[in-house]
């Protein structure tokens, strides 16, 4: 018989880094476009893997020196390899033992929802946008958030891609909570992890939903360090949603600014582009310009030609809610204090003068 530990000691093995299991009534609430049981309605169990960031590969970022190394390996390379390669191996695992494994990795799928922010309709992808809208000669590309024109495949269903809330399916499977920064905390790696998820027939025994020591301690560093200023440090402006009985409140990230502050940052945090392209382009690098999609566009548009290899650059150059949160963690008594021999941050974070 297929049991939890089995699971568990297959995934460990294989090399995820944490598992843990929930059962499919936890998405009773889930709103359909969300939600794993329209998916998958025979599916009794979600099996959450995750694996670590290794904290080495923000070194190079905090010091301020290596930009490369955390969006290409550990983000790119974790998403596209070593996590599908995990999830595929458990799921020969579990077949193996009579069961269906619907593997879900992290996708570049689309729904007729946003996956930024949830909103219906033609929603652009800016950063992906920009770099196709001159060789399309129209100025309009098909790159976006949202598949407006998806059906139904027959009455009853939604229309695919269906895609699922990953920090909160993490929750659902006891793994952790989320963070005010709307990222997943973890007791063991705090917000340095990356999750995939795998939907079986098998019914496993859940762990229960994460009941320790709350991990964030709603410091707000994460919103301090955040280039963008895209995450509140008011308090009333959260979101609050519902998982199998656990609340979870987050603070009312725009997500949209963040969109184009992870990519570009500013004038101080982003070493690779000129300090004047941010001061002629202030309507829409400003980090207190309002995002519409068009201004998104624009900040893409004068600062593709600055990034020569995209991968490896986007992300890097804020990651100031990441590195924040793991200092935070490691020296005020957080889920990190005592993990490391020497903490991440030693001094006061970089910040380039002109
Ligand atoms: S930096 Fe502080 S407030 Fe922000 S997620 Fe981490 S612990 Fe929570
Ligand atoms: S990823 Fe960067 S821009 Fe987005 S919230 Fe975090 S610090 Fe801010």
């Amino acid at each position: 018989m297929l049991t939890s530990k089995m699971i568990k000691e297959a995934a460990l093995a294989a090399g995820a880094d944490i598992c843990g299991i929930g059962s499919m009534d936890r998405f009773k609430d889930t709103p359909d476009l969300w939600n794993p049981r329209l998916m998958y309605p025979d599916a009794k169990s979600i099996i959450c893997l995750a694996f670590r960031i290794p904290r080495g590969v923000q070194r190079g970022i905090e010091t301020g020196t290596q930009f490369y190394q955390y969006p290409s390996l550990a983000y790119g390379g974790t998403n596209q390899m070593f996590a599908p390669a995990v999830l595929y191996e458990l799921g020969r695992m579990i077949e193996d033992e009579g069961y269906e494994a619907f593997v879900y990795r992290n996708t570049g799928a689309r729904s007729v929802q946003s996956d930024m922010d949830g909103k219906m309709g033609r929603t652009y992808s800016p950063e992906e946008k920009a770099f196709s809208m001159e060789s399309s000669g129209n100025g309009i590309t098909g790159d976006r958030r949202t598949m407006p024109h998806t059906r139904a495949t027959r009455e009853g269903n939604v229309p695919p891609d269906l895609l699922i809330h990953f920090r909160l399916c993490a929750v659902a499977c006891g793994i952790g909570e989320i963070g005010w920064s709307k990222m997943l905390l973890t007791p063991e790696f705090g917000p340095m992890q990356r999750v995939v998820f795998l939907f079986t027939d098998a019914e496993l025994e859940p762990d229960p939903l994460y009941n320790g020591p709350k991990l964030c301690k709603m410091c707000m560093k994460c919103a301090r360090e955040c280039p963008g200023g895209c995450i509140p440090t008011d308090r009333t402006k959260s979101i609050t949603v519902n998982v199998g009985g656990k609340e979870c409140t987050w603070g009312d990230i725009d997500v949209w600014r963040c969109n184009t502050a992870y990519t570009n940052a500013n004038k101080y945090y982003n070493p690779f582009v000129p300090a004047d392209v941010f001061d002629q382009n202030k309507a829409f690098l400003e980090s207190t310009a309002e995002m519409t999609p068009e201004n998104e566009v624009a900040a893409a548009r004068a600062l593709e030609a600055y990034l020569p290899s995209w991968v490896g650059y986007a992300m890097a150059k804020c990651g100031g809610c990441l590195r924040g949160c793991v200092s935070m963690l490691e020296q005020k008594g957080g889920c990190l204090e005592g993990k490391f021999k020497n903490p991440l941050r030693n001094g006061k974070p970089w910040r380039m003068d002109r």
